[in-house]
């Protein structure tokens, strides 16, 4: 065991890439870089990281801002409730801990937002608490060095690669240890082509030495995904457009879209106008409708998206939008926080 962590961290010193949130102990920088990490690769995650440290230097900062500051920081990187839960922790910290971050795991885990995997890496990182992290590269490396066979998925899967990684974590250097098993299982020990010819455990590797590299670790039970689809009605009233706020405990919570028509399936203009909700929307109007609509498919985690985009002029307004709808110019609608598909579809149509 002890030769295994020794070696990890060895090579750890040797490959590990810099970056920025790998020169502190700072525990707010800690915890911003992980939660981004959690949904983006490192090259595309650390332009996030900059930009909202720059934005929100420190917890007061982000427990200040106003959310929608926040959101529009984040826009891109998906899993806006991360975000948003992000807010709602600096605020607690701000007010129920002094500003000052909870120093063990047992403590960040209660925080909204900050699971195992978090309350790891911030309590061995910055607080050197020997608690080991579990995520898909650690998983991977560690199933293939031993040949477990079990899936994380599982309550006991979980528990039994906690076991093995307790009695790897040395309690001197628990956050090295920690960032080094990380590390190798996203340059070395990778899901497809691992570098086994020159890697520090190929004698002893189970996967390797038993030909079971593509069968390790187990894989995940492919999720079933929803198919939805919307319809978006980017409407023209002079030199403004419309935006409501997505508020329902759904994908891209508090975000800004143009008004949508939701449909059970993949609806024609001629059956969308016969909805109700665009007939309320277009009361008492002539919509101009430029049938040069664009149509795009979008992936989601558990959803798979048909999004349509219909342009639509009009020259006079009703009751309904007035009183539903934000009319925004297309400067304030910059500032607001927009989920990717439609900055696609604003820089398309502003081309
Ligand atoms: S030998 Fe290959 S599979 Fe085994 S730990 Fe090294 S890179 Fe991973």
């Amino acid at each position: 065991m002890q030769n295994i962590t020794n070696k990890l961290i060895e090579w750890y010193s040797l490959h590990k890439r810099n970056l920025p949130w790998r020169e502190t102990r700072n525990p707010y920088a800690i915890w911003v870089s992980e939660i981004i990490l959690q949904q983006t690769r490192v090259n595309q995650g650390l332009g996030y990281y900059l930009k909202f440290m720059e934005t929100f230097p420190d917890i007061h900062t982000l427990a200040a801002a106003p959310m929608d500051q926040l959101l529009k920081v984040w826009q891109g990187l998906g899993y806006y409730t991360r975000a948003r839960n992000m807010h709602f922790t600096a605020q607690d910290i701000v007010q129920n801990y002094n500003g000052i971050f909870p120093n063990s795991y047992k403590d960040l885990i209660k925080l909204k937002g900050i699971g195992d995997y978090t309350a790891s890496a911030i309590a061995s990182i910055s607080f050197k608490e020997p608690s080991p992290v579990l995520d898909g590269n650690v998983f991977r490396v560690i199933a293939r060095i031993y040949g477990i066979s079990e899936s994380t998925q599982s309550a006991q899967g979980k528990k039994n690669f906690k076991g093995v990684l307790t009695k790897l974590i040395p309690h001197d250097k628990p956050g090295v240890f920690n960032q080094a098993i990380m590390e190798f299982g996203a340059l070395q020990c990778t899901p497809k082509n691992p570098l086994c010819e020159e890697c520090i455990f190929k004698s002893s590797c189970f996967a390797l030495n038993n030909n079971l590299i593509d069968d390790l670790p187990r894989k995940k039970v492919k999720v079933k995904q929803t198919k939805r689809y919307f319809n978006f009605l980017h409407i023209l009233y002079n030199d403004s457009t419309f935006v409501e706020q997505r508020t329902e405990n759904d994908i891209w919570k508090l975000l800004y879209q143009f008004p949508l028509i939701e449909t059970s399936s993949d609806y024609s203009l001629n059956e969308l106008e016969k909805t109700n909700l665009w007939k309320q929307i277009f009361n008492n109007i002539k919509p101009q409708i430029n049938l040069n609509y664009s149509e795009k498919k979008h992936q989601l985690s558990h959803q798979k998206l048909y999004v349509k985009f219909y342009e639509i002029r009009i020259n006079t307004l009703n009751s309904y939008i007035n009183k539903n709808f934000r009319k925004v110019s297309f400067r304030e609608l910059e500032n607001l926080g927009i989920p990717i598909l439609l900055e696609n579809y604003l820089a398309d149509f502003n081309k």
